[in-house]
This record gives C-alpha cells, sequence and structure tokens, in this order.
C-alpha cells in the first residue's frame, strides 16, 4: 500500500505557525493584516470554498472580508479591486473563481496590484514563476495549488531532482507554474492534455505523475509505474462525493506514495494562501 501524503496533518503544522507569524506581525504593524475575496455572483461552490477559507482565516487570527458584486458588471468588479488596492487596510486580494466567461481575465489580473496579488494571477508574479527564479522562498506570489503540491512533496522528503514528472493539466493556475516550480526544483517535466497522444503511454513513465484535469477518477492503475508518486489535484463533486482524477483505492495499490481527495492537496493550497497574505504584509511594510 502506498504512502498516504497526509496534506490535513501537514495544514494542521502550517496553521499553528501561521498563527504565530501573523499575531507577531500584526503586533509590530499595530493593525490587523486582511484578506479580502471578490467574487462575481453567488456561485454555491465557491461559495462553499470561500466559507472554507474564512473559517481558515478565523483559526489562524487573520481578517476577512468578502465582497460579492454583480456577476453583469465588470466595471464596478474592477472599480472595487481597485479600491481595494489602494485601501492601506488590506493586505492581501482574492478572486474567486469562476469570472463570468465573457469577461476578459488577463485584463481582471492586470488590474490586481501585484503586491496584494497573493494568488500570483497578476503577469509580473506569473512571469517571475515562469522566469525560473521561483523558489517558495521568492518575493513574488507562486498560485497557492502549485505551492501547496510541491511543499507537500518537500515535506514527505519526495526526491524532485532528476525525477521525471507527469503533468495531466496545462491551466494558467495549476499546471502551467506548477511544471515551473518543478522545474525549478530540478525535475525533468512532461505536460500532457487534452490533444495528447497516447496519454498512458506518458503517465506510464513518470517518477511523480500530477493530475489536474477535473474528470473524476480518471487515472486508472495501468497508467501508473509501480512505485510511482501520485498527487491528485482533481476536486469532482459526483453522487458518490468528493473524489479526485485519480481512482485512489486500486491506484494505491501500485503506487508509493498518493494524496488523497479530499485531505490531499486542498488543505495545503489553503494554507499557502495564509502563507502568501503573511508574504505580502511583510512585503508592504518593512518588516523583514
Ligand atoms: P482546467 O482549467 O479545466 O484545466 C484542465 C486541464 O486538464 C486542461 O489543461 C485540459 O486540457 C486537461 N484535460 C481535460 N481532459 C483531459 C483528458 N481527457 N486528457 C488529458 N488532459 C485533459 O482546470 P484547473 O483549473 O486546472 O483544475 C483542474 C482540477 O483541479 C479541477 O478538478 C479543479 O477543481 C482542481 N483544483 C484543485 C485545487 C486544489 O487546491 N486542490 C485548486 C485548483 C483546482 P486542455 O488544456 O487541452 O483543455
Amino acid at each position: 500500500m502506498a504512502l498516504v501524503l497526509d496534506g490535513n496533518r501537514v495544514a494542521r503544522t502550517l496553521r499553528g505557525r501561521h498563527r504565530d507569524e501573523l499575531a507577531d506581525i500584526q503586533k509590530r504593524l499595530g493593525h490587523p493584516v486582511t484578506l479580502a475575496v471578490v467574487r462575481a455572483g453567488d456561485d454555491r461552490a465557491s461559495a462553499s470554498y470561500i466559507r472554507q477559507i474564512e473559517k481558515l482565516c478565523g483559526r489562524v487570527g487573520m481578517e476577512f472580508q468578502e465582497h460579492i458584486l454583480s456577476a453583469t458588471d465588470r466595471e464596478q468588479f474592477i472599480g472595487k479591486i481597485c479600491r481595494l488596492n489602494a485601501d492601506p487596510r488590506i493586505t492581501g486580494i482574492m478572486l474567486s473563481w469562476p469570472l463570468p466567461e465573457d469577461w476578459d481575465q488577463e485584463f481582471i489580473a492586470l488590474t490586481l496590484d501585484p503586491r496584494k496579488d497573493i494568488d500570483g494571477l497578476h503577469p509580473l508574479n506569473a512571469g517571475r514563476v515562469f522566469l525560473g527564479g521561483a523558489s517558495l522562498d521568492m518575493e513574488a506570489f507562486v498560485p497557492n495549488t502549485p505551492a501547496g503540491v510541491v511543499y507537500l512533496l518537500r515535506h514527505y522528503e519526495i526526491p524532485l531532482r532528476g525525477q521525471h514528472a507527469v503533468l495531466i493539466g496545462r491551466s494558467n493556475v495549476v499546471g502551467r507554474p506548477l511544471a515551473a516550480l518543478l522545474i525549478a526544483h530540478d525535475a525533468t517535466v512532461t505536460i500532457t492534455h487534452s490533444r495528447t497522444a497516447d496519454l498512458a503511454g506518458h503517465t506510464r513513465q513518470a517518477d511523480i505523475l500530477l493530475v489536474a484535469m477535473g474528470k473524476a477518477n480518471f487515472v486508472t492503475p495501468d497508467m501508473v509505474k509501480p512505485g510511482a508518486v501520485v498527487v491528485d489535484i482533481g476536486i469532482n463533486v459526483t453522487a458518490d462525493g468528493l473524489v479526485g482524477d485519480v481512482q485512489y483505492d486500486a491506484v494505491s495499490e501500485v503506487a508509493s506514495a498518493i494524496t488523497p481527495v479530499p485531505g490531499g492537496v486542498g488543505p495545503v493550497t489553503n494554507a499557502m494562501l495564509v502563507a502568501n497574505t503573511i508574504r505580502a504584509a511583510r512585503l508592504q511594510s518593512t518588516l523583514a
């Protein structure tokens, strides 16, 4: 049976550390560190995710604000971002996805102050990740999910250097920045996607297989090299509850280590959001 990469456990440890860091920073700053989440419309799935974030903020002692705006008024949405950018009481800004499909998402990312862009969406932050200076220690914001995946792997001392990492998924928020981070950690990276020929031929070569496709139970044991490390980033709501992109029980018989869903990548991703907001507080002040 595979080693379970327990994200809940890692996140618990991080919560304690973040609580202490926040108490110290807020004392030195003389005002609260505040995360503002901006939403367009009231999508149910994102609402439940935002409740998790609000709860986490409460647990670590960080202020939380939620701004729910109309999904049909792009100018109002951008106006809100600009006001939050200019508000010295706001430390970090997170946009809740999905944004309405007809809104130019790249333009909206550009309206974020890069120093408050704790999800690494602004091209300045995304660019620094791709320019290869990116490690988890750099002074820009790595998107939370890729940061969480690499944190989890490093926590469990899974070697990255020289390993063949195969990703399924090339989205701007997960697959692409994750590939850049893995390269920065000296892995050899293959990115696959929906147009990849012979997908299983690629995945079977992976020492580390990372799956972010949003297709419930897609990855079967025959797609996995015996002894590989399998990271399931997918989150799918099904009649059986929340499941990942990987057939967890069957693949556990083949893999040497695996992340469960829920309780794998997700909690560490959320912890990275807090870590990035703490980093934003430091960047915006003179605190080292
Ligand atoms: P996305 O933007 O929809 O991207 C999905 C990717 O999977 C695309 O690159 C797509 O290829 C590829 N893909 C889809 N079907 C495929 C197939 N049959 N064969 C090979 N590749 C295929 O999704 P995302 O935002 O990256 O999210 C992916 C999953 O991660 C979702 O389940 C999401 O809920 C989850 N997620 C989890 C966290 C977390 O913290 N755990 C955070 C963010 C997202 P094309 O590019 O060719 O279309």
